[in-house]
């Protein structure tokens, strides 16, 4: 027997039909007599309907309120949930948020958890009961509701998951898993068995979308194996776990890929110590992230130094970099608001040499000019223009053989 924490994320719940579907998955797993919690997010569409109500009626919603009002979408699942395994015969019990004790800060619309309370949940299991919980929320010191930002409900069920100790989180989403690049622009993408809790990381920092970034990194910190699987169909989905769990090493696992990205280049610097750091406390007092950032002395004895930021922040950034410019005299700001980052995410790149260049030839021979380069210890990613994403992205894939069983891939480096 195991305890396992499900999560049925909104398409898997978006209609009555779905719901009585996702009934008969947990009553699969009672049959093969584990203990089920069940995490559920609000119906396909729900919280974005919601958003809309409030958009409607407010130009700035309330921020309570607002997390009063999206709470409620996911307690319109759990309930209808329980009510079906309680009209199959499976005792089933459905609590919000706070009913359980999902302690979270203050922060509305993206609150962090802070602990989960395990006492009902335990208790009810002790009777045999289902324990199904509304996803995407909690309460706060003050005993507000709260709201865990989007695609919160990945992380209520890995937070519970751990507070459990629980053998498995399975995430029950509308794809097979996790593949080695979005299926959607790459139909030859490959479903992946496993993958390390690092690589999972970086692929979810780096632009794929399945999970919650904050879940991936719970997961990882309570080192909780966490399953991505579809509600729609019979596989066994993807787990993400251990590095030493994994038995198909691989060097590479998959390419991750962001369009929203920008890239900002100011030339002509001043050379003097410090400057870098003050470009760049311009843009951290408009409150913008920057990601990649690249620099060049040039012969004039200048800088040019370029980075790329999201694509929303970027008229922010221009504003706050033109008048700086003026200010210390450098002589041009370059600007392309339609890049797109291109990621390559292995830990076998750690023990092997030749990735990058086996990456940068790919994209060379289909032409494809690469504007900016970061690299860490798992990862490379490049900027392209985001024209040539999709060129891009199917030529490493190719270069990588990603769409290969793992076994015919590592002939390419065993020389
Ligand atoms: N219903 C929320 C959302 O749409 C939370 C979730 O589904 O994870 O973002
Ligand atoms: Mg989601």
């Amino acid at each position: 027997m195991a305890l396992i924490v499900q999560k049925y994320g909104g398409s898997s719940v978006g209609s009555l039909d779905r719901m009585h579907h996702v009934a008969n998955k947990v009553i699969q797993a009672k049959e093969q007599g584990h203990e089920v919690v069940v995490v559920v997010s609000a119906m396909y569409g729900e919280t974005d309907r919601l958003i809309r109500l409030a958009n409607a009626l407010s130009t700035q919603p309330d921020s309570r309120e607002l997390d009063a009002l999206l709470s409620t979408g996911e307690q319109v699942s759990m309930a209808l949930l329980s009510m079906a395994l309680n009209d199959k015969r499976y005792p089933a019990r459905s609590f919000t948020g706070s009913q359980i004790g999902i302690h979270t800060d203050s922060i509305h619309n993206n609150a962090r958890i802070l602990e989960v309370k395990t006492e009902i949940i335990t208790r009810e299991l002790k009777k045999g009961h289902v324990v199904v919980i509304a996803g995407f929320q909690g309460i706060n010191e003050h005993g507000d509701i709260t709201t865990l930002g989007r695609g919160g409900s990945d992380t209520t069920a890995v937070a519970i998951a751990a507070a459990l100790k629980a053998d498995e989180c399975q995430i029950y989403t509308d794809v097979d898993g996790i593949y080695t690049t979005d299926p959607h622009l790459i139909p030859e993408a490959r479903l992946l068995s496993h993958i390390s809790f690092e690589e999972m990381l970086e692929m979810t920092s780096l632009g794929a979308k399945v999970l919650q970034m904050r879940s991936v990194e719970l997961a990882s910190k309570h080192s909780l194996p966490v399953r991505v699987l579809s509600s729609f169909s019979d596989g066994t989905g993807t787990l993400v776990t251990f590095e030493d769990k994994i038995m198909d090493k691989r060097l590479v696992s998959g390419i991750a890929f962001s369009r929203e990205e920008a890239i900002i280049s100011i030339s002509g610097v001043p050379k003097q110590i410090g400057m870098e750091g003050r470009i760049l406390a311009k843009i951290g007092h408009a409150n913008i992230e920057v990601d990649m950032i690249a620099q060049n002395t040039t012969a004039q004895d200048t800088i040019d130094f370029t980075f790329t930021v999201q694509r929303r922040e970027y008229p922010k950034v221009l504003k706050a970099l033109e008048e700086f410019a003026t200010d210390v005299g450098a002589i041009a700001i370059k600007t392309n608001a339609k890049v797109a980052k291109l990621s390559l995410i292995g830990i076998g790149m750690r023990s092997h040499t030749g990735v990058a260049s086996t990456m940068f030839k790919a994209l060379g021979d289909e032409g494809i000019p690469i504007q900016m380069i970061t690299t860490s210890e798992i990862k490379i990613s490049v900027v392209v223009d985001e024209t040539q994403l999709e060129r891009g992205v199917r030529a490493v894939h190719q270069a990588f053989e990603l769409d290969k069983e793992p076994a015919a891939m590592q002939k390419l480096f065993v020389e």
